[in-house]
C-alpha cells in the first residue's frame, strides 16, 4: 500500500521493442526500434509480437516485421543478437491467470454493454468525462447485482471484462513511477475509469497483457512513443495489484512527417519495404533516424 517506488539492484537494462503486426513497419518503428536498441546497448533488447487482435493482426506482416528489423539490424549484430521473440497470441494462458487474480481480488466486474449501448446511454447523459481512449464507460454494469451478473454469464451471454478502478485504487493507494529525465510521476488512473481488461472477443487487452509480458520478460526499462504515456497511469495500477516491480519508462518522441503529422501504417511511402525497394540502405534510415533521436 502508499508509496512505491522500487528501485532495482544495479542490473544490467532489459528493454523491449512491441510492435504490432497490423501492417508494415515504417520510419517511426524504425526509430522505437533503434532507440530501444541503443538504451540496450550492455543490456538486451527482447522483440514482442503484441498479436492478440486477430481481426487486426496479419501472419504476413509478422513475416513482413522480421524481415525488416532483421535488414535494419545489418551490421549491427550486436544490437540485436540477444533478442528473442514473444508473441503475445502464445501466451493466453498467462493473462488469464493475470485475469483471475485480478477476479479474485473483485476488482474486476462482467459488462454485457455493446458499443451501441453505451454510446446511447453517454448521449443522454448531462456530462460524459472523457480519457484518453475517448469517453469513459458510464458503469451501466456496475450496477448490476452479482446474482444477476451470474446469471447472465450462467445463460452463455457474452461479456467484457472491466476494471472497477475506484475499488483497485483503494487496495493500492498512491502508486509512482520513473520517468527518464523527469520527478517521479504520480499514477492517475482515473483517467481510464472502469477500463475493459478482457474484450468480449478475445480475453484479454493490450493493457493487460503488456504489463503481463513486462513482468515476465522482466523489463527493466520500457522504451516507446509519447502517445502511450497515458498508458502508463493505468499500467502502473495493474502492475500495483499484481505485486509486480514497476520498470522505469522512457517515453520518446513521435516522428512526424513534413506537415508536422503522425506516421501511419498506411502511408506506404514512409514503410521500410518501400524505402527498402527504393535502394535506401539501413545505414542511410540508421543516421536519420540518429539525427531525430538527437532532438528528443
Ligand atoms: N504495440 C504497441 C504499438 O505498436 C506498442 C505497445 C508498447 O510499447 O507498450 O504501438
Amino acid at each position: 500500500m502508499g508509496f512505491l517506488l522500487m528501485s532495482r539492484p544495479h542490473s544490467p537494462t532489459i528493454t523491449r521493442f512491441a510492435p504490432s503486426p497490423t501492417g508494415y513497419l515504417h520510419l517511426g518503428h524504425a526509430y522505437a526500434a533503434l532507440r530501444a536498441w541503443e538504451e540496450a546497448q550492455a543490456g538486451r533488447c527482447l522483440l514482442r509480437i503484441e498479436d492478440i487482435d486477430r481481426n487486426r493482426c496479419r501472419p504476413q506482416f509478422t513475416t513482413a516485421l522480421l524481415e525488416d528489423i532483421a535488414w535494419l539490424g545489418q551490421g549491427l549484430e550486436s544490437w540485436y543478437q540477444p533478442l528473442f521473440i514473444r508473441y503475445q497470441s502464445r501466451h493466453m494462458d498467462a493473462y488469464q491467470q493475470a485475469l483471475d487474480r485480478l477476479k479474485a481480488m473483485g476488482v474486476l466486474y462482467p459488462c454485457f454493454c455493446t458499443r451501441k449501448r453505451i454510446r446511447a446511454e453517454i448521449k443522454a447523459a448531462a456530462s460524459a468525462p472523457h480519457g484518453p481512449d475517448g469517453p469513459l464507460y458510464p458503469g451501466l454494469c456496475k450496477r448490476l447485482t452479482l446474482k444477476e451478473s451470474r446469471a447472465r454469464i450462467a445463460a452463455g451471454e457474452s461479456h467484457a471484462w472491466r476494471l472497477d478502478h475506484a475499488k483497485a485504487i483503494t487496495r493500492v493507494g498512491c502508486l509512482f513511477w520513473q520517468e527518464r529525465g523527469e520527478p517521479a510521476q504520480q499514477a492517475q488512473p482515473t483517467l481510464y475509469g472502469d477500463v475493459v481488461l478482457a474484450r468480449k472477443d478475445i480475453p484479454a487487452s493490450y493493457h493487460l497483457c503488456c504489463v503481463v509480458d513486462d513482468h515476465f520478460q522482466k523489463i527493466s526499462l520500457v522504451t516507446r512513443g509519447h502517445d502511450l504515456k497515458p498508458a502508463t497511469h493505468l499500467h502502473r495500477l495493474l502492475q500495483g495489484l499484481l505485486g509486480f516491480d514497476p520498470p522505469s519508462y522512457h517515453h520518446h518522441r513521435l516522428i512526424t512527417d513534413d506537415e508536422g503529422r503522425r506516421l501511419t501504417k498506411r502511408d506506404q511511402a514512409v514503410s521500410l519495404r518501400f524505402l527498402r525497394a527504393c535502394g535506401v540502405t539501413p545505414a542511410t534510415i540508421r543516421s536519420r533516424v540518429k539525427a531525430w533521436g538527437s532532438k528528443d
